[in-house]
C-alpha cells in the first residue's frame, strides 16, 4: 500500500510586512519601486507595474539596490584630511564642525571672488537645484558630468530639432517598421528601450545596430553593422547622398517643419554670407512660386521653391538651405563606394540600408485615424507618418567629430520626415523647445561681483560669438573654458577639464573644488595618473597645493574620498528625498508629461546627511538670496523637501509640476502646496499627465500641444519649432572666424573655428585618429556599458560584483591570431599617452580594427571597502589611464582638450592603441596604484555576506 503525501507549499510567502513606493537610482533610467521591509529593513525590490517609465519591468541593477543600501562601503561621518592627499589619513568630525569649515571656505570666496569656487557634480540628478545654488552663490563654475558624457547628443538635438534622443525623446515603439540604433546607447533610458525593443521583436519590424562591438542591445538586433568608431558621420552622409539620389525625400515635411526652404544669402567675404534673408522685421523670406518672387517663410500660404538661384530687390543672390544641403551630399565623395574604406561598412550594405529605410517611410507609410490643427490653423483629418525610427547615445558622442556626427542623424530623419510623426522619433515633453532653448549662460567678462548671485544660470545656449564668456582678447571665464573660443557651444560645461586647468592656473587659479557624486580621481577622469598628481602637487614657493581646497561629497568610499580635504557623506538613494523634475531632466514619455519622487525608505543608520539638505543648510549660512528670507533665516528650514513644494522658479512653475496650486487642484502651473510632497508619496511618488489623442504627434506643430506647453511652462509661446535642416547659429561663429562682427576668436584660433563651425554636418577625422601615427596605433579602443553595472555605482554592490568582479580586453579572434594572442593572454595595450597590461578574451562580434572593455569596472586596491586582493584591483583595469585629457600640442604649443570643437564634449572614443602580447603572464593588471585605507569609521567588509540570514533566523526564531 502505497499512501499520497500531500505537500502543502507556500507559493508566494509573505515577505515584508511593509511596502513603499520611491524610484530607483541604481542608473539614471529612474524607474519607479516599490520597496518591501521586514522589521524596518529592505528584503526585496520590486517593480512599480503603475510607473511609467518601467511599468513593473526592474532590472539586475535595480533588485540588486538591497546591497548597495547595505553596502560596507558606505561612508558614515564627516572626515576631515589630517595627512597628506591621496593617503587616506582623515580624522571622524561632527556635522557642526564640517558646516563650520565648509562655511568658512566658501564664505570667504564669495566675500572676495566668487569665481574661485568651481562646483562640479556627477551623475547626480539634482541639477535643477545645483545649478540654480551655483547661480545664487555668483560662480559660473559650475557644470554637472554632462560634458564628459553626451552634450554632442543633447546640444547637436537642442539646436537641430528642439530635442534629443537620450531619455528626452523615444522611438515610436508601436508603429515603426524600421530601428536603426547607433553606437553605446544602453546606459540611459534603459528599461523603456529594453520594452520597447520587445514590442518592435515582437511586431516583426527590423532593428539595425551600427556598432562596432556586437554587444548589449546589438546582441539581439537583426543585423548588426560593425562599423569603425568614429566613421558614423560618414555613413550617415552615404545614407543621406543615396536617399537623395533616389528622390527619396520627404519635401513637404521639410517645407512644412525645417528651414530647408529659408533663402540663404551668397556673398561670399560679406559679413551676411551664409546667413538667412530676411524681411524688415527680421522674418526669413523664402522664394514663393505662387508669385515667383520672395515671400515670408513663415507664413501657411506661400509655396516654397526648394531649389533655385534667385536675385532679391537689392541685388543680393539667394538660394534655399535645401540647395545647399542637396549640393553637398550628391558629391561623389559621400558615395557608398568612398565612404567604404574608411568606414569598414561595404558599399552594397550602405546602398541596402538606405533603400531599406526609404521602403520604411515611403512605402509602408503608417495612417493614425486621428484629426489635429497644425500651428497655422490647418485642421489635418488623419496622423500620417514615415514609420522609421532612430536612436543614439554616448557611442556617437564621444567623439571629436560627435557634434557634427549627432545632427547628420537628425538631418537624416528630416529628409524622411520621421520627427514625432507616427513610427518614428517622437519628443518627450518638455522638448520640443526652440531651437535652441532661449537660456544664455551667464558669467560674462566683468559680471561677477563678490556677495552677488548671477544674473542667470551659469549654462545655457549661445547664439552667437556675442554670447561667449570670454574677455576682450579672447580669454575665457570659465576655469573648464567653457562657451570661449575652444567650446563655443558647451552647453553642458567641461568637467573633465576643471582639476588640469584649476591645478595650471588657466585661466585663473581656483579656491576650491567642490563635488558631488564625480569620481574625478579614477573612472570619471581621463590620463589618471596625471589627474592624480595635479590633485596632490603643491606649489613649491607656499607648500600650499595647487588646488587649495577640496570638498566632496559622496555615500559611499570611492576612489576621490582619498582626494578631498573634507569628506560631507551622503545618504543612500532609500534614505533621502530626491525630486525628479521637470527642470532637470524628467521621466516623461511621448503619450505624456511625468515626474517622480524619492522618499526616505529607511532612516540611516549612520551619521550622514542628504546632500541636498547640505547644500540648502549651507546656503542659507552663507546668505544666498534665494535661500535667506529678508529677515536672514532660512527660507526652506524644512530643507529639501520644503524646497522641492515651495520653491519657485518662475511664477507658478516649482520643481514639480503635479498637485500644484494651495490645495493641490492645478497641474503644470500654480502656487506652491504645501502638501505637495505627501500627495506624491500617495501617488505612489510619481505624477503623469496622458496628453489627449490629438496633441500626441506633430508637437513641434501642433496647436493644441504648442498651447498645452505653453500653459504648462514647457515653452515661453505657442509659437511653432522650425527644425533647423541649416544652422545659421553654426554660420555666425564661422563669419567671426572669418574677421567679422565685433566678438572675434585670436587669431591662432581663427582657422579651427572656421572649420568646424559648418552650417551643414561635416565628417572628420577624430582627431586622435588623425594626429598619431596610424600605423603605431592601429587598433580603437572603446568601453562599452553592461547592463548590470551603471559606471561605478555597483561597485560596492555584492550581487552585481558577482557578475562584472573583473574585466578584459576584448579582440577580433582574427586580429588577435594574427597578433599570436590567444584567451588569457597578457596583453599590453599602449596609446601615443601610456600602457596598460591587461588579460585578452577573443570574440567574433567586434569589428577587426576595434579592442573594447567594460567600462568603470576597475577599481583602486582598498577602495570602496573591497579586499586589497578583490578582482576588480588585481584583473579588473581602466582604459582611462592611457586617454590624455589634452590633445597633442600645436604647431605653436597650444594643446586644446581632447574633446569636440564645437561643444566641448570628452573624446573618449577616439583613443588609438596598439596591442602586443606581454612578454611574461602577469599575476595582475598594470599599472597598480598604492592601496588606499580605509576610511575611519569604516569597518572591514565581511568576506561573505550573509544578508537573508537575518530573516531566516527571525523566521524560525533562532
Ligand atoms: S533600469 Fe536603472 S532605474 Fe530602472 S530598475 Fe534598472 S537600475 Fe533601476
Amino acid at each position: 500500500m502505497f499512501r499520497t503525501v500531500k505537500e502543502e507549499v507556500d507559493l508566494s510567502p509573505t515577505v515584508s510586512d511593509e511596502v513603499k513606493f520611491t524610484t530607483c537610482y541604481m542608473c539614471a533610467c529612474r524607474c519607479g519601486i516599490k520597496v518591501h521591509l521586514k522589521d524596518g529593513t529592505v528584503r526585496y525590490i520590486e517593480g512599480n507595474k503603475n510607473h511609467p517609465v518601467n511599468r513593473g519591468v526592474l532590472c539586475a541593477k535595480g533588485s540588486a539596490g538591497i546591497m548597495t543600501q547595505y553596502a560596507p562601503a558606505r561612508l558614515s561621518q564627516p572626515l576631515l584630511l589630517v595627512g597628506e592627499r591621496g593617503k587616506g589619513e582623515f580624522k571622524e568630525i561632527g556635522w557642526d564642525e564640517a558646516m563650520a569649515i565648509a562655511e568658512g571656505w566658501l564664505g570667504h570666496i564669495r566675500k572676495t571672488d566668487p569665481r574661485k569656487l568651481a562646483f562640479f557634480t556627477g551623475r547626480d540628478q539634482s541639477q535643477a537645484l545645483t545649478g540654480w545654488w551655483a547661480s545664487q552663490f555668483g560662480t559660473p563654475n559650475y557644470a554637472a558630468h554632462g560634458g564628459f558624457c553626451s552634450v554632442n547628443m543633447a546640444a547637436a538635438g537642442l539646436y537641430t530639432i528642439g530635442g534629443s534622443f537620450w531619455e528626452f525623446g523615444e522611438p515610436d515603439w508601436h508603429h515603426t517598421r524600421y530601428f536603426l540604433m547607433f553606437g553605446v546607447a544602453e546606459d540611459h533610458d534603459s528599461n523603456p528601450i529594453k520594452i520597447g525593443l520587445g514590442h518592435i521583436k515582437g511586431r516583426g519590424a527590423k532593428f539595425v545596430s551600427v556598432n562596432p562591438v556586437r554587444t548589449g542591445y546589438s546582441a539581439i538586433a537583426d543585423e548588426w553593422v560593425g562599423i569603425r568608431p568614429g566613421t558614423d558621420g560618414l555613413f550617415v552622409l552615404a545614407l543621406i547622398h543615396e536617399l537623395l539620389r533616389a528622390d527619396k525625400v520627404d519635401l513637404e515635411y521639410l517645407a512644412r517643419y525645417t528651414n530647408a526652404h529659408w533663402l540663404v544669402i551668397q556673398a561670399p567675404g560679406t559679413a551676411e554670407d551664409g546667413l538667412f534673408a530676411r524681411d524688415g522685421e527680421g522674418r526669413p523670406l523664402c522664394w514663393d512660386r505662387n508669385t515667383d518672387a520672395p515671400g515670408d517663410a513663415m507664413s501657411a500660404e506661400v509655396s516654397p521653391a526648394m531649389v533655385g538661384d534667385h536675385t532679391l530687390a537689392d541685388g543680393r543672390r539667394v538660394v534655399p538651405a535645401f540647395q545647399l544641403f542637396a549640393g553637398r551630399y550628391l558629391d561623389p565623395q559621400y558615395a557608398p563606394e568612398a565612404v567604404a574604406a574608411e568606414t569598414g561598412v561595404p558599399a552594397a550594405t550602405i546602398r541596402r540600408i538606405a533603400a531599406e529605410l526609404a521602403h520604411a517611410a515611403f512605402s509602408e507609410e503608417v495612417v493614425i485615424e486621428q484629426p489635429w490643427t497644425d500651428w497655422a490653423g490647418r485642421r489635418h483629418e488623419r496622423m500620417v507618418g514615415r514609420p522609421v525610427a532612430m536612436h543614439a547615445m554616448r557611442g556617437i558622442s564621444a567623439h571629436s567629430n560627435g557634434f557634427h556626427t549627432c545632427r547628420a542623424i537628425h538631418l537624416l530623419q528630416m529628409l524622411l520626415g520621421s520627427i514625432d510623426t507616427p513610427g518614428g522619433f517622437r519628443y518627450k515633453p518638455p522638448f520640443p523647445r526652440p531651437c535652441p532653448p532661449p537660456i544664455k549662460p551667464a558669467g560674462k567678462a566683468g559680471t561677477i561681483e563678490p556677495g552677488k548671485p548671477m544674473a542667470g544660470p551659469p549654462l545655457g545656449f549661445v547664439t552667437g560669438p556675442e554670447d561667449l564668456l570670454v574677455d576682450a582678447d579672447g580669454t575665457p571665464q570659465r576655469i573648464d573654458k567653457a562657451y570661449s573660443w575652444d567650446a563655443p557651444m558647451a552647453a553642458h560645461g567641461m568637467m573633465h577639464m576643471v582639476i588640469t586647468n584649476a591645478w595650471k592656473g588657466d585661466p585663473y587659479p581656483i579656491d576650491t573644488l567642490f563635488m558631488f557624486m564625480a569620481n574625478m580621481s579614477w573612472n570619471s577622469a581621463m590620463n589618471v595618473p596625471g589627474t592624480i598628481a595635479m590633485l596632490t602637487d603643491k606649489d613649491a614657493a607656499t607648500g600650499e597645493y595647487k588646488i587649495p581646497h577640496i570638498i566632496y561629497s559622496d555615500a559611499f568610499a570611492s576612489e576621490m574620498v582619498a582626494y578631498a580635504d573634507l569628506i560631507l557623506p551622503d545618504t543612500t538613494y532609500l534614505e533621502r528625498h530626491d525630486c525628479i523634475s521637470l527642470l532637470d531632466r524628467p521621466i516623461c514619455d511621448a503619450d505624456g508629461a511625468a515626474d517622480a519622487i524619492r522618499q526616505p525608505i529607511v532612516e540611516p543608520d549612520r551619521n550622514v546627511r542628504p546632500f541636498q539638505d547640505v547644500l540648502i543648510e549651507l546656503g542659507a549660512r552663507l546668505g544666498l538670496p534665494g535661500l535667506v528670507k529678508p529677515d536672514g533665516s532660512p527660507r526652506f528650514p524644512g530643507l529639501y523637501p520644503d524646497y522641492i513644494a515651495n520653491h519657485e522658479r518662475a511664477p507658478g512653475i516649482g520643481m514639480l509640476a503635479g498637485w500644484r496650486g494651495e490645495n493641490g487642484e492645478t497641474e503644470g502651473r500654480g502656487a506652491p502646496n504645501p502638501k505637495q510632497v505627501e500627495a506624491y508619496i500617495a501617488n505612489e511618488c510619481f505624477w503623469r499627465h496622458e496628453f489627449a489623442p490629438e496633441e500626441r504627434y506633430y508637437k513641434h506643430a501642433n496647436k493644441a500641444y504648442l498651447e498645452k506647453a505653453a500653459r504648462f511652462g514647457f515653452i515661453g509661446a505657442a509659437q511653432p519649432i522650425i527644425l533647423q535642416l541649416y544652422s545659421e547659429v553654426l554660420q555666425r561663429f564661422r563669419l567671426a572666424a572669418e574677421g567679422h562682427g565685433t566678438v572675434q576668436p585670436p587669431e591662432r584660433q581663427r582657422e579651427r573655428v572656421r572649420q568646424h563651425f559648418d552650417p551643414l554636418p561635416i565628417w572628420y577625422r577624430p582627431f586622435e585618429h588623425a594626429s598619431v601615427d596610424r600605423e603605431a596605433f592601429p587598433l580603437h579602443a572603446v568601453t562599452q556599458r553592461p547592463a548590470a553595472m551603471y559606471h561605478s555605482w555597483g561597485s560596492m554592490n555584492a550581487w552585481l560584483r558577482q557578475i562584472h568582479g573583473r574585466n578584459r580586453l576584448h579582440m577580433n579572434r582574427v586580429t588577435a591570431e594574427g597578433l599570436g594572442i590567444v584567451d588569457d593572454d597578457w596583453v599590453t595595450v599602449t596609446s601615443h599617452h601610456g600602457a596598460i597590461t591587461v588579460q585578452a578574451k577573443l570574440m567574433e562580434g567586434v569589428e577587426p580594427g576595434t579592442v573594447w572593455t567594460w567600462n568603470a569596472i576597475g577599481k583602486r586596491s582598498g577602495t570602496w571597502n573591497l579586499a586589497e586582493d578583490a578582482g576588480e584591483s588585481r584583473k579588473g583595469f581602466l582604459l582611462n589611464h592611457v586617454i590624455s585629457e589634452l590633445l597633442p600640442p600645436e604647431g605653436d604649443g597650444l594643446r586644446y582638450a581632447n574633446a569636440d570643437p564645437v561643444t566641448g564634449q570628452a573624446a573618449w572614443y577616439d583613443l588609438r592603441v596598439r596591442v602586443e602580447k606581454a612578454p611574461v603572464p602577469l599575476t595582475m593588471t598594470e599599472p597598480a596604484f598604492p592601496p588606499v585605507p580605509r576610511p575611519p569609521g569604516m569597518k572591514e567588509a565581511p568576506t561573505i555576506s550573509r544578508f537573508g540570514a537575518i530573516f531566516r533566523r527571525n523566521r524560525s526564531g533562532r
